[in-house]
Protein backbone atom coordinates (compact mmCIF):
# COMPACT_ATOMS: atom_id res chain seq x y z
CA UNK A 1 0.00 0.00 0.00
CA UNK A 2 1.59 3.24 -1.00
CA UNK A 3 0.03 6.50 0.77
CA UNK A 4 0.50 9.91 -0.31
CA UNK A 5 -0.08 13.22 1.30
CA UNK A 6 -2.07 15.08 -1.06
CA UNK A 7 -2.57 18.00 1.51
CA UNK A 8 -1.50 18.49 5.56
CA UNK A 9 -2.81 21.88 6.26
CA UNK A 10 -5.94 22.84 8.42
CA UNK A 11 -8.83 24.51 7.27
CA UNK A 12 -7.13 27.88 5.91
CA UNK A 13 -3.72 26.31 4.20
CA UNK A 14 -0.76 27.47 4.65
CA UNK A 15 0.17 30.01 3.80
CA UNK A 16 -3.23 31.89 4.85
CA UNK A 17 -3.97 34.86 2.40
CA UNK A 18 -2.96 37.81 3.61
CA UNK A 19 -0.80 36.81 6.37
CA UNK A 20 2.75 38.09 7.17
CA UNK A 21 3.17 35.41 10.00
CA UNK A 22 6.69 34.12 9.82
CA UNK A 23 5.42 30.09 8.79
CA UNK A 24 2.97 31.64 6.24
CA UNK A 25 6.80 33.49 4.62
CA UNK A 26 8.82 30.53 5.15
CA UNK A 27 10.07 28.95 1.90
CA UNK A 28 10.36 25.83 3.16
CA UNK A 29 8.09 23.70 1.03
CA UNK A 30 7.24 21.46 4.05
CA UNK A 31 5.64 24.76 5.21
CA UNK A 32 3.19 25.19 2.79
CA UNK A 33 0.13 23.32 3.07
CA UNK A 34 -3.03 22.02 1.12
CA UNK A 35 -6.08 21.37 2.18
CA UNK A 36 -5.73 17.72 4.19
CA UNK A 37 -6.54 15.32 1.96
CA UNK A 38 -4.77 11.57 1.27
CA UNK A 39 -4.23 9.19 -1.45
CA UNK A 40 -4.34 5.38 -0.74
CA UNK A 41 -3.38 2.97 -3.46
CA UNK A 42 -2.52 -0.43 -3.23
CA UNK A 43 -3.12 -3.41 -6.09
CA UNK A 44 -4.92 -1.87 -8.72
CA UNK A 45 -7.07 0.51 -6.64
CA UNK A 46 -7.10 4.28 -6.16
CA UNK A 47 -8.64 5.88 -3.41
CA UNK A 48 -8.69 9.60 -1.86
CA UNK A 49 -9.94 10.67 1.65
CA UNK A 50 -12.03 13.99 1.46
CA UNK A 51 -12.16 16.40 -1.75
CA UNK A 52 -11.11 20.11 -0.31
CA UNK A 53 -10.93 22.96 -2.70
CA UNK A 54 -6.90 22.31 -3.63
CA UNK A 55 -8.54 18.59 -5.01
CA UNK A 56 -7.51 20.12 -8.70
CA UNK A 57 -3.82 20.94 -7.86
CA UNK A 58 -3.36 17.93 -5.53
CA UNK A 59 -4.79 15.44 -8.63
CA UNK A 60 -2.27 17.09 -11.18
CA UNK A 61 0.66 17.08 -8.63
CA UNK A 62 0.30 13.44 -8.39
CA UNK A 63 -0.61 12.61 -11.47
CA UNK A 64 -3.75 10.90 -10.41
CA UNK A 65 -5.46 9.69 -13.85
CA UNK A 66 -8.72 7.32 -12.25
CA UNK A 67 -10.04 7.16 -8.99
CA UNK A 68 -11.93 4.23 -7.43
CA UNK A 69 -14.51 6.45 -4.64
CA UNK A 70 -13.77 9.22 -2.34
CA UNK A 71 -14.18 8.77 1.23
CA UNK A 72 -15.59 11.46 3.56
CA UNK A 73 -14.78 11.92 7.19
CA UNK A 74 -16.93 14.48 7.29
CA UNK A 75 -18.79 17.70 5.70
CA UNK A 76 -16.63 20.58 6.43
CA UNK A 77 -15.47 22.98 2.84
CA UNK A 78 -11.78 22.10 4.17
CA UNK A 79 -12.54 18.78 2.76
CA UNK A 80 -15.77 18.52 0.58
CA UNK A 81 -15.60 22.24 -1.75
CA UNK A 82 -13.89 20.74 -4.19
CA UNK A 83 -16.38 18.37 -5.44
CA UNK A 84 -16.94 20.24 -9.11
CA UNK A 85 -13.34 19.01 -9.94
CA UNK A 86 -14.35 14.99 -10.10
CA UNK A 87 -15.39 16.06 -13.63
CA UNK A 88 -12.31 14.93 -15.63
CA UNK A 89 -12.58 11.27 -13.51
CA UNK A 90 -16.19 11.46 -14.23
CA UNK A 91 -16.00 11.81 -18.24
CA UNK A 92 -13.66 9.32 -18.32
CA UNK A 93 -14.85 6.44 -15.87
CA UNK A 94 -18.61 7.17 -15.21
CA UNK A 95 -20.22 7.60 -12.10
CA UNK A 96 -17.69 8.38 -9.05
CA UNK A 97 -18.36 6.25 -6.09
CA UNK A 98 -18.79 8.07 -2.98
CA UNK A 99 -18.63 7.00 0.37
CA UNK A 100 -19.62 8.69 3.77
CA UNK A 101 -21.92 9.02 6.47
CA UNK A 102 -26.16 9.31 5.68
CA UNK A 103 -25.44 12.97 7.08
CA UNK A 104 -22.81 13.69 4.79
CA UNK A 105 -24.34 12.66 1.95
CA UNK A 106 -27.55 14.38 2.54
CA UNK A 107 -25.26 17.93 3.44
CA UNK A 108 -23.38 17.27 0.06
CA UNK A 109 -26.78 16.57 -2.02
CA UNK A 110 -27.72 20.12 -0.81
CA UNK A 111 -24.80 21.52 -1.56
CA UNK A 112 -23.95 20.34 -4.72
CA UNK A 113 -27.65 19.51 -6.15
CA UNK A 114 -26.53 20.01 -9.06
CA UNK A 115 -24.17 16.56 -9.15
CA UNK A 116 -26.39 14.64 -6.41
CA UNK A 117 -30.13 15.14 -8.70
CA UNK A 118 -31.04 12.52 -11.36
CA UNK A 119 -33.12 14.46 -13.22
CA UNK A 120 -32.60 17.25 -15.80
CA UNK A 121 -29.02 17.41 -15.28
CA UNK A 122 -27.11 19.95 -17.19
CA UNK A 123 -24.62 18.63 -19.60
CA UNK A 124 -21.04 17.90 -18.54
CA UNK A 125 -22.39 17.71 -15.08
CA UNK A 126 -20.97 14.57 -13.00
CA UNK A 127 -22.76 12.28 -11.00
CA UNK A 128 -21.80 10.14 -7.74
CA UNK A 129 -23.02 6.49 -6.56
CA UNK A 130 -23.84 6.85 -2.89
CA UNK A 131 -22.21 4.49 -0.40
CA UNK A 132 -23.69 5.14 3.31
CA UNK A 133 -21.02 4.50 6.00
CA UNK A 134 -22.07 3.50 9.01
CA UNK A 135 -19.86 2.24 12.38
CA UNK A 136 -18.97 -1.32 10.98
CA UNK A 137 -16.49 -2.63 8.48
CA UNK A 138 -16.74 -1.95 4.41
CA UNK A 139 -15.20 -3.47 1.42
CA UNK A 140 -13.25 -0.89 -0.84
CA UNK A 141 -12.13 -2.51 -3.48
CA UNK A 142 -10.94 -6.00 -2.08
CA UNK A 143 -10.21 -4.38 1.43
CA UNK A 144 -12.05 -4.04 4.55
CA UNK A 145 -11.90 -1.20 6.07
CA UNK A 146 -13.04 -0.32 9.73
CA UNK A 147 -14.87 3.31 10.25
CA UNK A 148 -13.18 4.74 13.68
CA UNK A 149 -15.73 6.88 15.18
CA UNK A 150 -15.47 10.16 17.06
CA UNK A 151 -16.03 14.10 17.64
CA UNK A 152 -15.01 17.64 16.49
CA UNK A 153 -16.55 19.20 19.02
CA UNK A 154 -20.28 18.07 18.64
CA UNK A 155 -20.14 16.99 15.16
CA UNK A 156 -19.70 13.27 14.36
CA UNK A 157 -16.30 12.31 11.85
CA UNK A 158 -15.26 9.15 11.01
CA UNK A 159 -11.50 7.83 10.53
CA UNK A 160 -10.47 4.87 8.86
CA UNK A 161 -8.34 1.74 9.08
CA UNK A 162 -6.97 0.25 6.15
CA UNK A 163 -5.32 -2.78 7.39
CA UNK A 164 -2.04 -1.62 8.93
CA UNK A 165 -2.50 1.96 8.24
CA UNK A 166 -5.13 4.33 10.26
CA UNK A 167 -6.39 7.95 9.08
CA UNK A 168 -7.96 10.09 11.68
CA UNK A 169 -9.03 13.86 11.23
CA UNK A 170 -10.63 16.22 12.75
CA UNK A 171 -10.75 15.03 15.72
CA UNK A 172 -11.03 16.22 19.41
CA UNK A 173 -12.93 12.94 21.47
CA UNK A 174 -12.68 9.73 21.11
CA UNK A 175 -14.17 6.65 23.06
CA UNK A 176 -12.40 3.94 24.15
CA UNK A 177 -14.00 1.25 22.41
CA UNK A 178 -13.40 3.26 19.26
CA UNK A 179 -9.61 3.46 20.13
CA UNK A 180 -9.56 -0.01 20.86
CA UNK A 181 -10.43 -0.27 16.70
CA UNK A 182 -6.63 0.91 16.42
CA UNK A 183 -5.01 -1.72 18.41
CA UNK A 184 -1.53 -2.82 16.37
CA UNK A 185 -1.71 -0.91 13.66
CA UNK A 186 1.39 0.07 12.04
CA UNK A 187 0.84 3.29 10.80
CA UNK A 188 -1.40 6.00 12.47
CA UNK A 189 -2.16 9.70 10.79
CA UNK A 190 -3.75 12.00 13.40
CA UNK A 191 -4.55 15.83 13.04
CA UNK A 192 -2.62 17.92 15.29
CA UNK A 193 -3.66 21.72 14.91
CA UNK A 194 -1.60 23.62 16.79
CA UNK A 195 -0.10 23.81 20.64
CA UNK A 196 -3.04 25.86 21.99
CA UNK A 197 -5.70 24.22 23.12
CA UNK A 198 -8.87 24.18 20.53
CA UNK A 199 -12.43 23.57 21.22
CA UNK A 200 -12.77 20.97 18.02
CA UNK A 201 -8.89 19.44 17.20
CA UNK A 202 -6.50 17.80 18.81
CA UNK A 203 -3.71 20.01 19.89
CA UNK A 204 -0.09 18.59 19.51
CA UNK A 205 -0.34 17.59 22.95
CA UNK A 206 -3.44 15.44 22.90
CA UNK A 207 -2.58 14.11 19.92
CA UNK A 208 0.74 12.87 21.06
CA UNK A 209 -1.33 11.22 24.46
CA UNK A 210 -3.63 9.88 21.50
CA UNK A 211 -0.39 8.08 19.72
CA UNK A 212 0.94 7.15 23.36
CA UNK A 213 -2.73 4.97 23.96
CA UNK A 214 -2.90 3.65 20.48
CA UNK A 215 1.01 2.90 20.37
CA UNK A 216 1.51 2.50 16.66
CA UNK A 217 5.34 2.16 15.31
CA UNK A 218 4.83 5.67 13.62
CA UNK A 219 2.86 8.16 13.67
CA UNK A 220 2.08 11.18 11.35
CA UNK A 221 1.00 14.48 12.57
CA UNK A 222 -1.37 16.29 9.74
CA UNK A 223 -4.45 19.12 9.67
CA UNK A 224 -1.58 21.47 11.06
CA UNK A 225 -2.31 25.02 11.49
CA UNK A 226 0.53 27.90 10.74
CA UNK A 227 0.35 28.24 14.47
CA UNK A 228 2.48 25.13 15.18
CA UNK A 229 5.65 26.38 13.96
CA UNK A 230 8.09 26.07 10.77
CA UNK A 231 8.63 22.04 10.00
CA UNK A 232 12.22 21.60 10.93
CA UNK A 233 11.76 23.26 14.31
CA UNK A 234 8.27 20.83 15.75
CA UNK A 235 9.87 18.10 13.82
CA UNK A 236 13.21 18.18 16.21
CA UNK A 237 11.09 18.38 19.59
CA UNK A 238 9.00 15.21 18.62
CA UNK A 239 9.38 11.62 19.95
CA UNK A 240 11.28 9.01 17.32
CA UNK A 241 8.60 7.09 15.63
CA UNK A 242 6.32 10.85 15.87
CA UNK A 243 6.56 12.58 12.14
CA UNK A 244 5.06 16.02 11.02
CA UNK A 245 3.42 15.16 7.75
CA UNK A 246 4.33 17.20 4.87
CA UNK A 247 2.42 17.48 1.48
CA UNK A 248 3.91 15.23 -1.15
CA UNK A 249 5.16 13.18 1.38
CA UNK A 250 4.79 9.20 0.14
CA UNK A 251 4.75 6.11 3.08
CA UNK A 252 5.06 2.56 1.35
CA UNK A 253 3.67 0.29 3.82
ZN1 LIG B 1 -10.78 20.15 8.62
ZN1 LIG C 1 -13.70 19.85 10.21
Amino acid sequence: MKVTFLGTGTSQGIPVIGSDHPVCLSTNPKDKRLRVSVLIEWDDFTYVIDCGPDFRQQMLKTNCSKIDGIIFTHEHADHTAGLDDIRPFYFRQGDIPFYAHERVLSELSKRFNYIFTTKDKYPGVPSVIQHEIKNESFLLGNLPVMPINGYHYKLQVFGFRFGDFAYLTDMKTIADEEVDKLKGVKVLVVNALREKEHMSHFNLEEALDFIDKVKPETAYLTHISHYLGFHDVVQQSLPENVFLAYDNLQIEL
